[in-house]
């Protein structure tokens, strides 16, 4: 374990809070050191949950190391089970505590607490958030799965799994998804771990398969389902239009039921596809994208980006290893290789020598594009507490695709301004003296707002700075030009060059 100070994901410990935090009547007891409860601001100020996670923390301090640890392990457990009651208690150690080897699951057990106790085992020093998370909800749908035979399975029935807490956009996902399983009359049994009990798990045999919206969180419980209980799981993910009707027909032959209704839902609510074939929207093929995310997220991207929006992929990677292999596969496609790493630096540095125009990444990725000065639009965890939206921002179904389109489009929009400025550059209304073309055609700039400088005895204008400064938008050329004449009077050049327009441009962009 290497110590950060930005970290892409979590330890494993934080991973399983996710999946508990999601869940109903289930609680752990995390075994850590005082401070420890700081994870509970990830789920409380980032994404704005409104209750704490149902985490008892034991809270042991330097002065504890010297007695018995596990005792307090014990009580914690013990007053844990009696005052919450839940119907299934987990138990873990956070980092610290697993160097105690105080055996957490193997003591809470040996109390006979009257509720079944599933001990973690989270290997702190080799697995990270995303494990952790897999890990717990794969312990929890093995120890309270009950079997179902196969025949006695309603084949158009399914279970929705992966959607948790501190998800990049779970919850609006899953309502964009019930919506296309909703319009091919496939019953919906469990959604989990989102919003589950530990008694909604014991159901999960009954539907007649699984729809697994995150192979990061679900891939590990859906594998062993596929495998041991011969229960089927999708493996596409509904991000971008294509993407979406492919999920449709996947999830229609595996329910055996008939994709037309979803599929009409394209035509109904999704404005992707024109939208990008628009005029305007013309300017954006070519543009150069780096993508780096999650694997599901960035591979999605991926394929979204040069797809349906014309993009071309200057980038493609993860953060996390467990998936790189679908990650290299992906970029393989693209003729790139991918970038598999979880130093941001690494990152940063991948980022600026490939000079992409738009970066799509997760909030690492906006705080990169933000010191390079380029556009970027996060699509994946870890995010920020912006990214948890009170509005509805699916990224799946034919809605997430409207919702990709508007927040990967805007921080290129300046382009579309530019690309308008060239083209009416020489029109009348598109002068430095017009005023604001709402106040009509009379409106104008006072003159004296406005005056050359060199008419008053300022400095002069060259002809080199002059052409430059007629690329500066309209709307904010009057003030570049007053600033960079005041700038230049200030240190008494009577001559305003190309160098003068730049060092003043610094001046005040500091
Ligand atoms: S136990 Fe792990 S998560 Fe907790 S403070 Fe120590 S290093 Fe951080």
């Amino acid at each position: 374990m290497e110590l950060a100070t930005w970290t892409y994901e979590g330890p494993p410990h934080v991973g399983a809070m996710r999946i508990v935090t999601a869940m109903r009547d289930t609680h752990m007891v995390l075994h850590a050191p005082q401070g420890d409860t700081y994870a509970d601001l990830l789920f409380t100020m980032i994404e704005r949950r409104d209750r704490r996670p149902p985490v008892t923390y034991t809270t042991f301090r330097a002065a504890d190391l010297g007695s018995d640890t596990a005792d307090l392990l014990k009580t914690s457990a013990r007053e844990a089970g009696e005052r919450f009651a839940p119907q299934v208690l987990l138990v873990a150690a956070s980092c610290t505590a697993e160097l105690l080897q105080d055996d957490p699951g193997g003591l809470a057990r040996s109390l006979g607490l009257g509720v079944p106790v599933v001990p973690l085992d989270l290997p702190a020093y080799q697995k990270k958030e995303d494990w952790g998370a897999a890990e717990t909800f794969y312990r929890l749908v093995r120890g309270l799965h009950r079997p179902v035979p196969a025949e006695q399975r309603q084949r158009a029935s399914c279970n929705i799994l992966g959607p948790c807490a501190l998800g990049f956009r779970h919850r609006d996902d899953i309502a964009e998804v019930r919506a296309l399983l909703g319009a091919m009359g496939i019953a919906i049994n469990v959604v989990a771990p989102d919003d589950a009990s530990p008694a909604d798990l014991t159901r999960l045999g009954e539907a007649g398969f699984n729809v697994v919206l995150y192979p990061e969180i679900a891939g590990t419980a859906a594998d062993w389902l596929a495998r041991t209980h011969r229960q089927p799981r999708t493996h596409g993910v509904p991000i971008g239009v294509g993407a979406t009707r492919d999920f449709i027909r996947e999830v229609a032959d595996l329910a055996g039921v008939d994709p037309a209704p979803a599929m009409a839902l394209e035509r109904r609510d999704c404005r992707l596809p024109w939208y990008s074939r628009s005029v305007d929207s013309t300017y954006l093929t070519g543009k150069r994208v780096f993508v780096f995310g999650d694997a599901t997220h960035a591979i999605a991207a991926a394929r979204v980006g040069t797809e349906e929006f014309g993009f071309e992929l200057a980038g493609l990677g993860t953060y996390s290893r467990t998936f790189a292999r679908d990650v290299r596969k992906a970029a393989d496609g693209y003729g790139l290789e991918a970038l598999i790493s979880d130093d941001h630096l690494e990152v940063e540095a991948a980022i600026a020598a490939a000079c992409p125009e738009l970066v799509l990444g997760t909030q690492m990725e906006r705080h990169i594009a933000k010191r390079l000065g380029i556009g970027c639009a996060v699509i994946s965890a870890p995010a920020h507490v912006q990214d948890y939206p009170a509005r509805r921002a699916p990224q799946m179904g034919f809605e997430g695709a409207n919702v990709l389109w508007d927040s990967w489009v805007h921080p290129l929009v300046m382009g579309l301004e530019e690309h308008l400025l060239a083209m009416f550059r020489g029109d009348a209304e598109f002068h430095d003296e017009a005023g604001a073309s709402h106040l009509g055609v009379h409106a104008t700039i006072p003159v004296a707002a406005n005056e050359d400088a060199s008419s008053t005895g300022g400095p002069v204008w060259d002809f080199q700075a002059e052409a430059e400064l007629k690329k500066i938008p309209f709307f904010v050329r009057g003030k570049a030009r007053r600033n960079t004449e005041a700038f230049a009077a200030e240190r008494g050049s009577a001559t305003i060059t190309l160098d003068t327009l730049y060092e003043a441009k610094a001046h005040y962009g500091r």
